[in-house]
């Protein structure tokens, strides 16, 4: 059987990001997409809120890179938001003409609601099921096109030559067998990693492996200590409640009966940036005034059962089915839970890494947008902006890249062979399932919303630990169909690389800016941290640096809400 495959250009991951880019490339390059779960399992399809563009005549591509600046605590590249916002309306109608049915006004406008730190109601949703919507849509265009699909293909590692990237290996899930795959150019666009915690809104495929496999490839990984806590996910299961529950009108309430955002953002209240609100129920919790142990209360009752019906069915039926909560005649408990990676491969504005030829965009690319925290509504935007952006760039590199022979990729393919032989072939050992387990503790105690020098240290030390155990795992079974033991087995391997990254990077950057809050320093620092954090992995040792942030047209100030 052939386990070797040359094309043009490999597109990594089948969520928006890696769809858009496709699509762009399709009509002049050999494309192939190669996805670990069928596309349209992709994360993207569990986006709710909405999707950011300034399609109004009274707002402007101008306040839209404001918001999303300051939103960022200054942190977001100032270039690469102005790329964003004003690209943010032509993709939005690309993909209304496309099929999306996005949800209207009365006079069949595309509608809008007001999201956290947005000045204006500038997010476009289709129900609360925006996502879903605008993959299926972007999907369908990907088939009409013609573009190639390896479904379910678990990437393993990048080829690279000296100085270039060459292809890819990849698990074919169905058979076991490890294929090799020769490029000219490689995008990852893999989405986030947000399965390293154990309270997070993320799909289980969240694993951060292209991250991964670029950080083993000595691509450096940048800001990753920047996690969002999304301040309202369904308690217990921790699925997430929009923001579009309060950008539709949603209280939130403590034990006391207090709507107690007035003391933490008192002019924007709940629909203060997601960092703010996430810190201010977390606080209200760790004082006592969380209902049971660990939860406060969001309230939609005083929307109405219409408003409820119309624009949040989704998060109707969420609440009913995981919390036997029906929101228009009770409380929704919530409380924070990890749902976003603001760091990610370190690339300039075209997606392009510093690994000739290797490519990057949507969640698992750090082009910094959204710098030390996202406002909601942007990753939507992202993907498809970017996705734009960066297959045209590809395309240009591409045209005058060289072809490849095949012995690098097959070397890869041998060694990769190895590796998941010698792990196949262990007849006892740890298990995976159980160090998954006490990683998620670890982080969500540890790296979670509120983080500390001391803590920080030992999460770091246990997470090293995790890392040693884990080259004792065995699995409990050693054949090669299907063997999704297996693959969890190599997601849980990136997934600890990932934890280490943020925990280190997280004790060396000793202040508060958005989502890092350091209780030891609780304060902003720009003359030593107005940087962003950049680690790349030499041999094995993984070596820390900073680098300066592009601002721009917009002053670094306090921000207040
Ligand atoms: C519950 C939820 C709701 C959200 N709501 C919103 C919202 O309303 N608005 C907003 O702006 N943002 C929202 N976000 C964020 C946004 O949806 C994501 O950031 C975005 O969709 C990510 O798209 P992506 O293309 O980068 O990755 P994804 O859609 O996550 O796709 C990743 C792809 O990579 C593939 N892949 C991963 N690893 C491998 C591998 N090893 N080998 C092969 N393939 C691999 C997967 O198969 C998948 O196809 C939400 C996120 C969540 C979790």
């Amino acid at each position: 059987m052939k386990t070797n495959h040359n094309h043009d250009i490999l597109v990594i991951g089948a969520g928006l990001s890696g769809l858009r880019v496709a699509i762009e490339l399709t009509d002049r390059y050999d494309v192939a997409v190669l996805t670990k779960v069928h596309p349209l399992r992709s994360h993207s399809v569990a986006a709710q809120g909405g999707i950011n563009a300034s399609l109004s005549p009274e707002d402007s591509w101008e306040s839209h890179a404001f918001d999303t600046v300051k939103g960022s605590d200054y942190l977001a590249d100032q270039d690469v938001v102005e790329l964003m916002a004003k690209g943010a309306p032509s993709a939005v109608i690309e993909n209304e003409q496309w099929g999306t049915a996005f949800s209207r006004t009365e006079d069949g406008s595309i509608a809008q609601r007001p999201f956290g730190g947005a000045a204006y109601p500038r997010t476009c949703y289709a129900a609360d099921r925006t996502g879903h919507n605008l993959l299926h849509t972007t999907f369908e265009q990907a088939l009409r096109k013609g573009v190639k699909f390896y479904h379910e293909w678990f990437v393993t590692s990048l080829v690279k030559t000296e100085d270039r990237v060459c292809g890819v290996t990849a698990l074919e899930i169905a058979t076991g067998e490890i294929h090799g795959f020769t490029a000219k150019a490689v995008v990852l666009a893999t989405g986030g990693f947000g399965r390293i915690y154990g309270h997070s809104t993320n799909a289980l495929i969240n694993t951060g492996d292209g991250a991964a496999i670029a950080l083993r490839a000595g691509v450096p990984l940048k800001d990753m200590e920047f996690v969002q806590f999304h301040p309202t996910t369904l308690v217990p299961s921790s699925i997430l409640i929009t923001e579009g529950a309060r950008g539709e009108g949603g209280y939130l309430f403590n034990s006391e009966g207090k709507r107690f955002m007035d003391k933490y953002a008192p002019k924007d209240m709940e629909l203060a940036p997601r960092d703010i609100v996430a810190r201010a129920i977390q606080t209200e919790i760790n004082e006592g005034r969380g209902f049971g142990s660990n939860y406060v209360h969001l309230d939609l009752r005083h929307l109405g059962k219409e408003k409820i019906m119309e624009r949040l069915p989704g998060i109707r039926e969420i609440s009913m089915f995981f919390a036997g909560v029906d929101p228009i005649d009770e409380p929704i408990p919530v409380r924070p839970g990890q749902h976003y990676s603001m760091g990610g491969i370190h690339c300039n504005k075209n997606g392009a890494t510093l690994l000739d030829g290797l490519f990057t965009v949507g969640e698992t690319a750090c082009m910094s947008v959204h710098g030390a925290n996202r406002l909601g509504g942007n990753s939507l935007l992202e993907t498809l902006v970017f996705g734009r952006f960066v297959g045209q760039k590809v395309g240009e590199y591409a045209a005058d890249a060289e072809d490849f022979d095949e012995c690098t990729v097959d070397d890869a393919a041998f060694a990769m062979r190895e590796k998941i032989q010698s792990i196949l072939l262990r007849e006892s050992g740890e298990s995976h399932a159980e160090l998954k387990e006490e990683m998620g503790r670890i982080m969500d105690n540890e790296v979670g919303v509120f983080r500390e020098q001391e803590t920080l240290e030992s999460a770091l030390k246990a997470i090293r630990f995790l890392k040693e155990r884990y080259e004792n795992i065995a699995l409990p079974r050693c054949d090669t169909q299907f063997n999704y033991s297996l693959v969890r087995a190599l997601e849980l391997e990136n997934l600890l690389h990932l934890a280490e990254v943020i925990t280190m990077t997280a004790l060396m950057r000793r202040e508060s800016r958005g989502a890092h809050w350091r209780t030891d320093y609780g304060s902003r620092d720009d003359e030593n941290f107005l940087k962003h954090s950049l680690v790349s992995m030499v041999e094995d040792f993984l070596k820390t640096e900073y680098i300066d942030v592009n601002l721009g047209m917009f002053e670094v100030k306090e921000r207040k809400y």
